[in-house]
């Protein structure tokens, strides 16, 4: 498969090129020339198929003639066998329609983001040039940073330095993402996630740097995270036909668009996908452009559901990519934006009515389904769920009045010792490290 930038000024290069890439030259990112006809009807996901071998054939169409066809069902197997379990959400006394939880949590860093960092850097360093090590550099707003570490730690072909915004993300985010060590280092930066990401995408689309330190991505900016991310939303859409029929509608917790814009995949590609649900916190980017039809980037407000802090959604690029020659607004995409307090409530709520315990991020999905249900929608829904509560104690133990168990991976990690070197958010500051992996 072929992608093409979505600023239309970059030469068309082969999947694999577009994921050791991750931004397309002209700025753009990369998507596929064309989207290949899947037939959902003829892969076998009945209870014995797993994500990986699902995950096989949903995306053998794009890596078709590549460099990794033939490697892709070893790279998903090696990569996407984490436990994926669909849960039925219990209905309270109140409650109407079916509704499932997607836990995207159970990798080693506990949330969604292990999957697409695992299946990328499997095939990074399938691909990788023997003797060469290339820097792998990444702006974090709490989650990506340790599930990319996670993924190409102790991976000698790779360097990883993430950076993230000094104070916005969780304590216990921050010990992650310092608690590495090895081929990976982590740098506070003094300023928002979006100061973040500029000075990514500033180094990346610098050609000399870019080429002196062997520079690539792993932000949700990458098509190669993307991918793995449409190959759940179709196992689960897949799983769940029977019960749910041809209109599961699937509630996204939504910042960077990364996760949501693979389940717009998925519906593209023909899997049984009914309305997509973006589900954000006080940034509003988002709903605003789905209520007025203007796309007003802004700088990210910090809230409780801190991964989601962003105010320029690099992903949107793509979506209006997608419906270029659509209206995106008759896409059945809709946005709704959950408030801090709202977050608060919808965790203790569903802890007293259910006992179900969720991370802020899901806290706003659930919020979004108990708004679906006031207005009687009785559709089944599909919620995802993207981090393990653990992972967002400080915010979630003192709402339930109990303490949560942190699961074995993320415990380990944390009784590790954690380092963090601190970083202006000026180009010319990452310019200097960078120029000594040269
Ligand atoms: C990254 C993240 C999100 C947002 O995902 P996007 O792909 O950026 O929209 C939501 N929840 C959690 C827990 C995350 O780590």
């Amino acid at each position: 498969m072929q992608c093409l930038s979505t600023r239309g000024q970059a030469p068309t290069v082969d999947l694999a090129a577009a994921l050791q890439a991750g931004l397309a030259p002209d700025g753009g990112l990369y998507v596929p020339e064309h989207l290949p006809a899947a037939s959902p009807a003829a892969i076998n996901a009945d209870a014995h198929a797993g994500l990986p071998a699902v995950a096989a054939e949903v995306l053998a169409p794009f890596f078709a003639d590549g460099p990794l066809a033939e490697a892709l069902p070893a790279v998903c197997r090696a990569s996407l066998d984490l436990p994926l379990p669909i849960e039925p959400i219990p209905a309270r006394a109140d409650g109407i329609g079916a509704a499932w939880m997607l836990e995207l949590f159970h990798g080693p860093t506990a949330a969604f983001k292990d999957f697409a960092a695992r299946f990328l850097a499997e095939c990074m360093d399938r691909l990788a040039a023997p003797g060469a090590v290339r820097t792998i550099l990444v702006a974090t707003s709490g989650d990506t940073g340790g599930a990319v570490a996670a993924a190409f730690h102790g991976r000698e072909a790779f360097r990883v330095r993430i950076l993230y915004p000094d104070g916005r993300v969780s304590p216990l985010q921050a010990h992650q993402l310092g608690a590495f060590g090895g081929n990976v280092t982590a740098y506070r930066v003094a300023g928002s996630f979006d100061d973040c990401q500029r000075l990514v995408k500033g180094a990346l689309n610098d050609p000399e740097l870019r080429r002196r330190a062997a520079l690539s991505t792993a932000n949700s900016i990458c098509i190669g995270r993307l991918l793995p991310q449409v190959a759940y939303y179709a196992y689960a859409a897949l799983r769940l036909q029977a019960e749910a029929g041809p209109e599961l509608q699937v509630i996204v917790p939504t910042g960077n668009l990364g996760n949501a814009l693979a389940c717009v995949l998925a519906r593209e590609l023909g899997f049984p996908i009914g309305d997509i649900w973006l589900a954000t916190n006080a940034n509003r980017t988002l709903p605003d452009y789905f209520e007025r039809g203007d796309y007003v980037g802004r700088d990210g407000l910090a809230t409780l559901a801190n991964a989601m802090d962003v105010g320029d959604p690099s992903n949107f690029e793509r979506l209006a990519w997608l419906y270029r020659d659509r209206d995106l607004r008759q896409a059945r995409i809709h946005a709704l934006s959950v408030s801090d307090d709202a977050i608060r409530a919808r965790i203790r709520r569903e802890y007293e009515a259910r006992d179900l315990v969720v991370c802020p991020h899901t806290a706003c999905a659930m919020d979004v389904l108990a708004q679906r249900r006031r207005a009687r929608d009785r559709r089944p829904f599909l919620i995802a769920a993207t981090a393990h509560p653990a992972k967002f104690a400080e915010v979630v133990e003192p709402l339930i009045g109990r303490p949560i168990d942190a699961p074995p991976a993320l415990a380990d990690l944390l009784a590790r010792p954690s380092h963090a070197e601190p970083l202006a958010p000026q180009p010319e500051a990452l310019a200097r490290i960078l120029r000594q992996d040269a």
